[in-house]
């Protein structure tokens, strides 16, 4: 796009109802000053109230106090500190493998995996609902993209057995919808078809499963069935960044081979720091999980009695689609003057005609502004 059109192209996404715009969102944790007002958030990736634990700042600012604010350079220059390979060697542990590499965002993790395991004019085969890093990774590596039916393990095969490809990749819980990929069942078509199946646990890591560790463990799978588990550390752990875990071959790979690894500047150690204080509540503090699985529950039954139009989700994602982005704008607009900010989600985020209200639940909710937001919804959306 030139810079020509740019004032015309505006116009065509404000007219269509898809016109981005950010919010100054003051404070910490669920209760914000945004735009000057004063809300609880019903929108972000907080799941267990982490990021304003006091521990996890704590070992952040001494972190920082030993190790500067900045990392300096690359992993591979001089960016990798004894808290970044102390959180790698924890993370590894946690999800039982025997290593894992951290990557500066879940973008570039994903960029990273994509290109270091798919040649380029090779085949990658993806779920067609898949996070746009992943679609993108694609992309990047040169690689040509196949989409196969969201959640539909047949549809891969078919995929799979038509191209012929190696990489097979997929969300564990879908960041839009909430849902579960059926990874059993891709990991049955992925060892058939001899594929590597790569799987993208943003959402579902910290959140899933009794200790934590994810959909692989909701689901009861290891890394004989996904050999490349990666997950985020900005959702459900409140901190930032991503890691990837695999066997010694898998994480030498990604060394060697992911230039978004190789060319981009290391996590502060702070962050490091951070996160390791994050993964340790995550471990010791199961309350967390029970609690914002109730708040689920609890959110679920009031909007059914509501009658809203719920997506078939477990986790604390809970989108409630109204189709048109418009509809979807104003509803969120309304909710904002109600005192809840959830955003709109539009496309080409979701699918055309599935713009959303993507409610997301937290640990750190309680029951009285569950049922205050669903009241408010009452308010906003239109029943079915
Ligand atoms: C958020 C997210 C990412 C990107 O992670 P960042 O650390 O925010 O760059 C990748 N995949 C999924 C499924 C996500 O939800």
């Amino acid at each position: 796009m030139s810079l020509a059109r740019a004032p015309a192209t505006l116009a065509e996404l404000h007219e269509a109802g898809l016109y981005r715009r950010r919010r100054v969102c003051d404070g910490v944790g669920h209760e914000r000053v945004v735009d000057g007002r004063r809300c609880v958030v019903f929108c972000d990736n907080g799941y267990l109230g982490l990021a304003e634990h006091p521990a996890v700042a704590d070992a952040f600012v001494a972190a920082a106090k030993r190790y500067g604010v900045g990392s300096g350079g690359s992993h591979l220059v001089s960016g990798h500190t004894p808290e970044h390979h102390a959180l790698e060697e924890e993370l590894a542990a946690f999800v039982g493998r025997p290593r894992a590499l951290l990557f500066s965002s879940g973008y570039l993790a994903n960029l990273g995996i994509v290109a270091a395991l798919a040649r380029r004019g090779e085949t990658v085969v993806e779920d067609r609902l898949n996070h746009a890093s992943l679609l993108d990774a694609a992309a990047v590596a040169g690689a040509k993209l196949v989409r196969y039916r969201h959640a539909d393990a047949g549809a891969a095969d078919e995929r799979l057995g038509a191209t012929g490809a190696r990489l097979l990749v997929t969300d564990g819980v879908f960041s839009m919808d909430g849902d579960l990929a059926p990874l059993a069942g891709l990991a049955a078509v992925a060892a058939r078809r001899n594929t590597t199946l790569v799987v993208d646990d943003a959402h579902g890591f910290g959140v899933l499963g009794d200790g934590g560790r994810g959909s692989l463990e909701r689901l009861e799978l290891g890394a004989n069935e996904v050999p490349v588990l990666m997950a985020t550390l900005g959702k459900a752990l409140g901190s930032f960044g991503a890691f990837v875990a695999g066997d010694e071959a898998l994480i030498e790979t990604l060394i060697q081979r992911a230039r978004s690894y190789i060319y981009t500047t290391a996590p502060p150690a702070a962050v490091a720091a951070a996160t390791r204080a994050a993964l340790r509540l995550l471990s010791s503090e199961a309350w967390r999980r029970s609690r914002v699985a109730e708040l689920v529950d609890r959110f679920r039954s009031g909007a059914q009695q509501l009658g809203l139009a719920l997506a078939p989700s477990e986790t604390p994602i809970q989108p409630v689609v109204l189709g048109d982005a418009r509809a979807a704008v104003e509803a969120s607009e309304e909710l904002l003057q109600a005192g809840f900010l959830v955003t709109a989600i539009r496309p080409p985020t979701v699918p055309a005609g599935t713009a959303r209200l993507r409610v997301t639940l937290s640990a750190a909710h309680t029951e009285e502004q569950v049922d205050a937001l669903l009241d408010a919804l009452g308010r906003a959306v239109p029943a079915r």
